[in-house]
Parts: structure tokens; C-alpha cells; sequence
């Protein structure tokens, strides 16, 4: 904050709009500011509202941090005003409605950039474009990704091996190629654009090709966590990359940054929660959540609702309602009554305070869809999980968190596949999801699993703590980001 202008470094951060992708962006652009960085993130206006508080606060405090905001082509691409996020997306069509005008912000923010003179751009995995432009500046990109090393490296072996092709069933299990550690997974639970040629194909292609060329990767991660799998991801990729995690706490120290961060729509119910959980007892609680993207057909609710139920454990439920399901609603309604009378659980309405929750010490463990946020939140708060990956890479998620880490328990989720795609009778049966967090939640089952839990959260939070391996990589980036910049300026002379 003390630096000339001049001698500041600038770096400009364009998040993906989708929560999982956009939340811990913003939250290690705040990191990069509080650690003396002149940064822009540059989103639209829609996005930018779900963030903007916590940019105001950062900048009154005297951080030199702003928005910029570029008009989203909503009309263009046939979407209504204010759907400019992938959480809008309700069908597949208006997802892609969404894709196709987030691509097209591409023509506003060169320019911009141009204007603006950045030092370097710290971009999503999902703007391949943003390498070679970085290139044509003369500045570094950073590939960001918020999730696993296990994953990248697990995508790099099968994009390489295609040890599935010579599976005569989907159903069959392959080992994975490359990994240090025995893993099996089956076809069906494979990205969809892996398993058969498509547009996305080609895109993800282009996104893997770009991450290589970058100047180096930063993830929300901690080393500690999946040392063997970062030493192979260098190895492997042949880039450098910076473990900066996790992100959220380290930036959002206080409850109310907590209770802010993302996207927030229901205040009113904010203390009804807290004051349920407060009347529970200690990791006495499963937490139920599938991200921020996913919404449940009905039948694989009803089966949630029963398998929670007869679990015996008490629960606290996040739940996004899909638009037209009455059905659904008035038997969530009656469910919401039934569960207020026993006192056994307790639902929220499309969007929870996740970090202030998980960090409650009324929650023992946490059923996921294994989104990388809530493993990585859920890990800080030294949680054990029950597993239950949907699509993207959730699959190796769950596999490091099951088979590597040893701190989750599968629920036996067999297909890979968006939310938008998953059909009434694609469900998961209440058994087996009872069955899950008995063995999560139950204190000898899961003793051993506890314990690694705690561990890992130690390590986590220790991590992010002046001298901590997350903290000194972060240090270690801007001062070699610095010089980077003082090399350029002094070729110029
Ligand atoms: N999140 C939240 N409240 C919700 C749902 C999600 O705060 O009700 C946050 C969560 O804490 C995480 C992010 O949204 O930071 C979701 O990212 P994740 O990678 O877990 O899953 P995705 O939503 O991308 O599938």
C-alpha cells in the first residue's frame, strides 16, 4: 500500500460468472489487494452486485481495490435482464444462452485491458482466449482453478490414455493412468465431453492447451493437503503453480464478511438458523448441500427427506427450488412442518450462510455434492463428508476425498451428469443415503475419519497464517510478479 504508483503492481482478475468459480476468485483478489496489489476485477453488473459490498469495505479501508463493470448482452443472446450467472440457468437451453454471452464478453474486455496496462491477468480456466492476449501485452496470465491437483492430474492421465475406450461396458471400472496411488472409477463417471466427442470437447481442449501455455496456475488450495498430487501436477503440466488456500478464510475473517460472502437472498431467516443450531449439541448436525448450481427433481428429494429422516440425525437442509415443481413444494412444505414439530431438522431456502454453518460447532459432518469450495470450506472446519458428486470433476473429488484423504464416505452416486440433465429416476435411494450418514454421523463409525478431519483443518488453518505454506507462496508470487514487472520496464529503457 506504501508503493509508488508507478511501482505498484496491477493485476486485473476476470472471474467465470458461476458462484463456485467467481466466489474464491474475488476472495484471493481481496488477498492480492490486502497484500499491497492495485487490483481490477472486471464483471458485470449483475455479478458485480453479489460481491461489491465486500469491495467497498476493502477499499474504505484503504486497499486499492475496484469493479469494472461491462454491460452483459442479455437481449442479444434472447436471456431477460439480470440472468448474467450459470446459476440462472434452469434449462439446458438457458445455459447455453448463458455461455454464449459470456463468451461474448470477450470483444468489451480486450479493450479495456488494453486501456488499463495491467501487469498481469489472473483469468478463469474458462477463457482460453486471455493467454495469448496476455502474451500479446507482454504480461503473465495465471490459470485459476479452484479445485483439486487430483483432478487435474486424474483429467490429464484419461485426456491422455483413454483407458475407457477399451471398457465394453460404462459400467465397468478402469484404474486410472499416471496416479501414484491405485484408483478406480468407471465411464459413466466421466465428464460427458470425455466420454463422447462434442462441442465441448473442443472447448475443454482449448482450456487444457491454454492452462500450458500460461505462466504459471494459482489454486484455492492448501499444500498439505494433496502434496503428492501438486509435485505431479508441476511435473506433469509443466507449469509452475501456487497453492494460495484456502482463500475464503483467509479473507473473510469476521462473521459478517461470512455472511455476505456470494450470493445472499433471504435475511429474514438468518437467526431462526442460527438459533436452531445453536440449541444443538456439539457435531450433533449433518449439513445437506449441493452447491450452488443444482437443482433436484422431485423423486430424488423425496428420497433425501426420507433418507434424512430415518437416519435419526438431526439436519440442516439447503435447498434450491426449482421453478414449477408444486408437487415438490407442497411436499417440502409438509415435510418443513413435520421436521419444525420434532425439531430434527431444519431447511433453507436456496442459498445458506455456508461458512458461518460449517464452522458452527453444533455441525458434525456435511453431505456434498463435492463441489471444490465446500470440500475446501468443509476441510478448514475439520469435517468429515459424505460424498455425492453430480458432474464436472466432482467424481475425482470424491475419489481423493474417499480413497486418498480418507475423511469421505461415498453415497454411491454411479452417473456424471448437469443438473439440468438429471432425470426423475436418476435417484439416489433413501438407503443408501441413510445408510451414509450413519456411518458419518455415528461417533465410533466414524472415529477414525474424525480424527484426519481435525488434522487436516489444523493444517488448513495454519496454513494461511503469516509463515504458513499458503501465506508464503502468496508472498512469494507478488514478489516475483514485482520483478517480473521491473525486468519489463528496465527492457523498455
Ligand atoms: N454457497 C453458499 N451458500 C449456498 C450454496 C453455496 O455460500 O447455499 C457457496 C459455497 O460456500 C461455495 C460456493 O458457493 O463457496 C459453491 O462452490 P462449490 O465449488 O462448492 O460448488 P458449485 O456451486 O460450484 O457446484
Amino acid at each position: 500500500m506504501d508503493s509508488q504508483p508507478d511501482q505498484e503492481l496491477h493485476v486485473i482478475f476476470i472471474p467465470y460468472p458461476s458462484p463456485g468459480h467467481m466466489i474464491p476468485m474475488v476472495d484471493t483478489a481481496r488477498l492480492f489487494a490486502k497484500h499491497g496489489a492495485n487490483v481490477t476485477i472486471i464483471t458485470t453488473h449483475a455479478n458485480a452486485s453479489t460481491f461489491q459490498k465486500a469491495i467497498d469495505s476493502d477499499f474504505n479501508c484503504g486497499y486499492h481495490i475496484r469493479t469494472q463493470v461491462v454491460p452483459f448482452p442479455a437481449a442479444h443472446v434472447g436471456l431477460p435482464d439480470g440472468a448474467e450467472n450459470i446459476k440462472d440457468g434452469t434449462s439446458i437451453q438457458m445455459l447455453g444462452k448463458l455461455v454464449q454471452g459470456i463468451s461474448m464478453l470477450k470483444d468489451q474486455i480486450e479493450p479495456l485491458i488494453q486501456d488499463m496496462k495491467p501487469d498481469c491477468l489472473v483469468t478463469d480456466m474458462f477463457y482460453p482466449w486471455t493467454v495469448d492476449f496476455a502474451a500479446k501485452l507482454g504480461i503473465p496470465r495465471l490459470y485459476y482453478y479452484s479445485s483439486s491437483y487430483f483432478s487435474t492430474c486424474a483429467t490429464y492421465f484419461i485426456r491422455k490414455h483413454k483407458p475407457q475406450q477399451r471398457l465394453v461396458s460404462d459400467t465397468h471400472k478402469f484404474i486410472i493412468p499416471g496416479l501414484p496411488q491405485t484408483i478406480e472409477m468407471t465411464p459413466l463417471q466421466l465428464e460427458p465431453w470425455l466420454r463422447t466427442k462434442t462441442v465441448a470437447t473442443g472447448y475443454l481442449d482449448a482450456v487444457y492447451e491454454a492452462e500450458s501455455k500460461s505462466y504459471g496456475a494459482l489454486y484455492n488450495n492448501f499444500y498439505e493437503l494433496e502434496s503428492d498430487y501438486e509435485k505431479l501436477y508441476k511435473s506433469t503440466i509443466g507449469i509452475k503453480s501456487w497453492s494460495v488456500g484456502p482463500v475464503s478464510a483467509w479473507v473473510n475473517k469476521d462473521d459478517e464478511t461470512k455472511a455476505n460472502r456470494g450470493h445472499k437472498e433471504d435475511l429474514a431467516q438468518e437467526s431462526e438458523w442460527l438459533n436452531w443450531l445453536n440449541s444443538k449439541q456439539n457435531e450433533s448436525v449433518v449439513y445437506v448441500s449441493f452447491g450452488s448450481l443444482t437443482r433436484l427433481p422431485h423423486t430424488q428429494i423425496i428420497e433425501i427427506a426420507h433418507g434424512l429422516e430415518s437416519s435419526g440425525h438431526d439436519f440442516i437442509w439447503v435447498i434450491r427450488k426449482k421453478d414449477g415443481d408444486e408437487d415438490g413444494h407442497s411436499f417440502l412444505q409438509e415435510f418443513e412442518q413435520r421436521m419444525k414439530v420434532s425439531n430434527k431438522g431444519f431447511i433453507i431456502w436456496n442459498w445458506a450462510p455456508q461458512l458461518l454453518i460449517l464452522d458452527h460447532p453444533a455441525i458434525g459432518g456435511i453431505v456434498t455434492h463435492c463441489g471444490w469450495n465446500t470440500i475446501l470450506e468443509s476441510v478448514n472446519a475439520g469435517l468429515p463428508m459424505v460424498t455425492w458428486p453430480m458432474y464436472a470433476e466432482q467424481f475425482y473429488n470424491e475419489k481423493l476425498l474417499v480413497d486418498v484423504l480418507k475423511i469421505g464416505v461415498p453415497v454411491g452416486s454411479k452417473e456424471n451428469m448437469l443438473w439440468v440433465t438429471i432425470d426423475e429416476d436418476e435417484t439416489v435411494g433413501r438407503e443408501n443415503i441413510a445408510k451414509a450418514i450413519v456411518q458419518l454421523m455415528g461417533r465410533e463409525e466414524s472415529k477414525e475419519m474424525r480424527r484426519r478431519a481435525r488434522k487436516f483443518g489444523d493444517a488448513s488453518k495454519k496454513s494461511i497464517e503469516e509463515g504458513g505454506s499458503s501465506y508464503n507462496n502468496l508472498m512469494q508470487l507478488l514478489d516475483e510478479l514485482k520483478s517480473l514487472k521491473m525486468s519489463r520496464a528496465l527492457e523498455k529503457k
